[in-house]
């Protein structure tokens, strides 16, 4: 009998272990679940729209869904319409590869003021996510404050500066399109509590906000560093060198005519977010960098006013029943990606919500290990045992050729050089399967 696994989520984490398995040869059965119609996770719903390339690795995990020993149970959510009990009752092997999907909460008096609206919706909204299809976050406003100088601010200090042209051949979903760009938006501060050394965001996409048509990067020179801390290794010396040479050229650029600017603000911790029910602006603390690299209050304070904020300060995973989780963490617990017998873990709900898509491979390869070598032989029935208990509970299941129909109606509603026309809601996607 083949080893029945489930992976439950469909995102780089789910298809690479996958992957793994289905390339050491053994004899397995591999069913993913997936809680919307559409796989591939944050490829989809994360990456920024305009990063078309980025997604081309969606190819190889479609490929991987096609191979005959996979099935795609999408639309199906574990803990909503099988519990994580009968998986592990059904499969010889579970593994979690549900992600991070949830906003990390700013934690600072007036955060739950209107105009407050986290990156994972924000993204998500932009994404066309259909938990945030209908979040109409509060663009009205000249002035945005993103809080955090990791990739994900920049993504979203990028797709709200560029122009309709920039956007144009992209998968921006078409309401959010309509939304941004009839924004009054023109500055948009992106705030570091530590400082420029210590930023997250990589070289290849701090440099595109210097390439912007409409929008100019700002910072005052005096605040960049002339080295690099010392305590770093060699690479990420490297790497904070390449940073700082290009905020330096940020600091010498003219915005020229460039109606819309992004201002790189370092050395600023948030402490609260003033204004009545709407915010007005957000009150920060000036820093400096300790010895051990953590931003220290100075006792001396500022405002941006601004209309909206954005705080883009990591995701965080959400306790799933029957998971054994680190609440502090936000990730489910494990020893490296061993939950309990037949039961493991990886990617973002793993590691926690850091590492590009690569990151996520060995965590694959690592299960697809630990399985096989527990498992030599398959005990449990897997895959019948979980289409009949769908079947006996109505549950809509989309399988992978189901999601290509839906794919291939997307692309054939494409207009104006973008790839795609995103269908936002579920009931739009199932509506192309009922004809
Ligand atoms: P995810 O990609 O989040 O996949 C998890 C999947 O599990 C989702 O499909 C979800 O719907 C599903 N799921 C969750 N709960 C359940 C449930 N109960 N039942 C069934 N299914 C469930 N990396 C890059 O290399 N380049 C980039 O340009 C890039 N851009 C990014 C942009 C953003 C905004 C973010 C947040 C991340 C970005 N990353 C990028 C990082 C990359 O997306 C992650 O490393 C990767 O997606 C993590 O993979 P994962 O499989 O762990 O989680
Ligand atoms: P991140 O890289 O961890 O950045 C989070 C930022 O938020 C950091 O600047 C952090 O500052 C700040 N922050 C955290 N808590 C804060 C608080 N309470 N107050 C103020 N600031 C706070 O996370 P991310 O941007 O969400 O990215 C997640 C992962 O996805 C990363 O590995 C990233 O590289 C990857 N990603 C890659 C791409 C790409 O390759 N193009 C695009 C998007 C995302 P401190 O450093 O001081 O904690």
């Amino acid at each position: 009998m083949p080893v029945s696994v489930a992976i439950v989520g469909s995102g780089p984490a789910g298809f690479y272990t996958a992957a793994a398995l289905l390339k050491s040869g053994a004899d397995v059965t591999i069913d993913i679940i997936e809680r919307l119609p559409a796989p591939y996770g944050l490829i989809r719903f994360g990456v920024a729209p305009d990063h078309a390339k980025t997604k081309n690795v969606q190819a190889s995990y479609a490929r991987t869904a096609e191979d005959e020993r996979v099935r795609y149970f999408g639309n199906v959510e574990v803990g909503r319409d099988v519990t994580m009990g009968e998986l592990r009752e059904t499969y010889d092997a579970v593994v979690l590869a549900t992600g991070a999907s949830v906003d990390r909460p700013l934690g600072i008096p007036g955060d739950d003021k209107a105009g407050i609206v986290g990156v994972a919706a924000f993204v998500g909204w932009y994404n066309g996510h259909p938990d945030f299809r209908d979040l109409d976050p509060p663009l009205d406003t000249e002035a945005v404050v993103v809080i955090g100088v990791g990739n994900v601010a920049v993504d979203v200090a990028r797709v709200l500066t560029k122009t309709p042209a920039e956007m144009a051949a992209t998968d921006l979903t078409d309401y959010s399109a309509a939304a941004i760009h009839a924004a009054p938006i023109k500055e948009v501060y992106m705030v570091g509590r530590r400082g420029p050394a210590q930023a997250k965001f990589s070289n290849v996409e701090l440099r595109e906000m210097g390439q912007l048509e409409n929008c100019a990067p700002v910072i005052d020179a005096a605040i960049i560093p002339d080295e690099v801390p010392a305590d770093v290794s060699p690479r990420d010396a490297r790497l904070i060198e390449r940073n700082l040479g290009t905020l330096r050229e940020f600091a010498a650029i003219d915005p020229g005519s460039r109606e819309k600017r992004v201002h790189f603000t370092f050395f600023a911790s948030p402490v609260e977010v003033l204004g009545g029910d709407r915010v007005e602006a957000v009150k920060f603390e000036r820093t400096r960098v300790d010895e051990a690299g953590r931003a220290v209050g100075l006792g001396e304070y500022f405002e941006i006013p601004c209309g909206l904020v954005i705080p883009a300060i990591g995701y965080y995973s959400e306790p799933i029943d029957g998971v054994p989780f680190d609440t502090a963490r936000g990730r489910a617990e494990s020893k490296e990606g061993y939950i309990d017998d037949g039961f493991y873990c990886v990617g973002w709900i793993k590691r926690g919500p850091s590492g590009v898509i690569g990151s996520n491979k060995p965590d694959g390869d690592k299960a697809a290990e630990m399985i096989l070598e527990a498992f030599p032989r398959g005990k449990k029935p897997g895959r019948k045992a979980l289409t009949a208990l769908l079947a006996d509970r109505g549950v809509r299941v989309v399988d992978f050729a189901a999601w290509k129909k839906i794919d291939a109606a997307e692309l054939a509603a494409a207009t104006g050089g973008a790839p795609r026309a995103k269908f936002a809601r579920i009931e739009d996607m199932l509506k192309v399967l009922d004809g």
